[in-house]
């Protein structure tokens, strides 16, 4: 440890590396508590030149490497759990002035969602991917896990809204395309490679995002109530253009206290525009709308609060974050409860247009995975993804045949070793 804190003292400076226990943990362990490690020490470079002499340090020792943005990931790929070094690269949170012209903006890795947010606020835009971790969740973060989120039926993941990227690869090697041309066929699409790479592939130190038109408050949220899912889908078909769709169960609702709307399926809806009733669509069993953003604040949270009222829970979670086929969607609600042990809580909540859904399993202890193999049985059999927007992590490696070929992972490898020989950049994360 003493050569490597040094050396790593060389290149940011020995305030930048952190090798006390109670200022390392933070860094050791994952935002629901079921993944912890130990690191070395944590290294906090503030620039790109810096972080590619970390990685040359880290590369002559032997060390490898975490990056680590937020800290807000929920599959176990930001933290050290095979003693790597923790890179974080939460100081490198400049973001560039605003093109308005461009609708665009450089964002330095570590800025936060919520930073990025604020700064495109004047000018009547927005970061298009949004979600509730915001205040925490760095744009080279989400770029890593490819983020998904609260608007994703409307502007897509965040590989949409990479313009352009700057990233160290694991040979030392800056490579930075941030001019944010709208076309700009020149060969590899490398910014687009690194978007959900999970950090094994390269560090994201800046990115030029695509911003959108900030929606304001003129907007029209609802909590709408149905007696299933089916019914909420069909519903949904009829709404038009959502800016929002997300579904909520009883028993999640339930943790968080007497919700506005009681019906075996709440769903969340946002429009843009003020009207002051739900227009009218089938199935609806009761529904409270809200215009001001006071009101609409108060329903979002009934969503937001669902993620903490379960860390809330005692034991970590498992979590599980799978996509079905809409049209399987609702045969999948109606069998995780026997797919789980018994005594288990399960609480469910999801992005309802894309077919997300967040099951959520607490009892069973952090390291038996034995709920995640049937849940994510069950998915693949029913033609869904194990991954929609969280990611592979360490989580979820042991699984990734359920939804990638032979083949595929066969090239996945190839480029991993294509771009980082040594396995440098998170080596346990994402292959199995
Ligand atoms: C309350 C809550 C709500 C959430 N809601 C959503 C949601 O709606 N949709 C969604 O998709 N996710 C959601 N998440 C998950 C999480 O916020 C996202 O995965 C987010 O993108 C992680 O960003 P981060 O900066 O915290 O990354 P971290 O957790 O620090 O890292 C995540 C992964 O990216 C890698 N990484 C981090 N920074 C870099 C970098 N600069 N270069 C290369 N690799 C890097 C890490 O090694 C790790 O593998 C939520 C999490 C919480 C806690």
């Amino acid at each position: 440890v003493g050569d490597l804190e040094r050396a790593l003292a060389s290149v940011v400076g020995a305030a930048q590396v952190l090798v006390d226990d109670d200022v390392r943990s933070g860094y050791e362990v994952d935002w629901t508590g079921r993944f912890r490690g130990r690191t070395p020490a944590v290294v906090r470079p503030g620039s790109a030149d810096e972080v590619a002499g970390v990685l040359a340090v880290c590369r002559s020792l032997g060390a490898a490497v975490v990056p680590q943005g937020g800290n807000t990931g929920l599959v176990g790929g930001g933290v050290p759990l095979a003693g790597e070094v923790v890179l974080s690269l939460r100081r490198l949170a400049t973001v560039g002035p605003v093109d308005r012209l461009a609708a665009q903006v450089t964002a330095g890795a570590g800025a936060t969602l919520e930073a990025v947010s604020s700064a495109a606020a004047p000018c009547g835009l927005d970061v298009g991917v949004d979600l509730a971790a915001r205040g925490s969740a760095t744009i080279g973060g989400m770029v890593a896990t490819n983020a998904g989120g609260l608007r994703h039926l409307r502007h897509g993941a965040m590989r949409s809204a990479v313009a352009g990227i700057e990233a160290v690869l694991a040979d030392g090697s800056v490579v930075s395309h941030l001019g944010g041309l709208a076309k700009d066929n020149t060969g590899y699409d490398l910014a687009g490679l690194l978007c959900g790479s999970e950090g094994t592939l390269g560090v994201v130190t800046a990115v030029r995002l695509r911003l959108v038109p900030r929606l304001g408050d003129d907007l029209t949220t609802a909590l709408v109530g149905f007696s299933s899912v089916d019914d909420a889908l069909v519903a949904m078909r009829a709404a038009g253009v959502l800016e929002a769709a997300e579904v909520m169960f009883p028993s999640g609702l339930a943790l968080l206290g007497t919700p506005p709307v009681s019906a075996p399926v709440v769903v969340l809806f946002e429009w843009a525009g003020s009207s002051p009733g739900v227009p009218d669509l089938p199935g609806v069993l009761d529904a409270a709308v809200a215009t001001s953003s006071s009101q609409r604040a108060a329903l979002w949270w009934w969503r937001e609060a669902h993620t903490e009222a379960v860390n809330r829970l005692g034991p970590p979670p498992h979590k599980l974050d799978v996509t079905l086929p809409l049209g399987g969607l609702s045969g999948f609600v109606a069998s995780v409860p026997s797919l789980v042990p018994p005594g288990a809580t399960v609480v469910v909540w999801g992005h309802l247009a894309d077919g997300n859904l967040h099951v959520n399993v607490v009892g069973p202890p952090p390291d038996d995975d034995s709920v995640d193999d049937a849940v994510l049985r069950a998915v693949a059999a029913a033609g869904g993804s194990i991954s929609a927007e969280h990611g592979i992590g360490t989580a979820k490696k042991r699984w990734l045949a359920l939804g990638r070929s032979e083949a595929e992972i066969a090239a996945f490898r190839a480029v991993k070793r294509a771009l980082d020989p040594d396995g440098l950049l998170n080596p346990n994360v994402l292959l199995p």
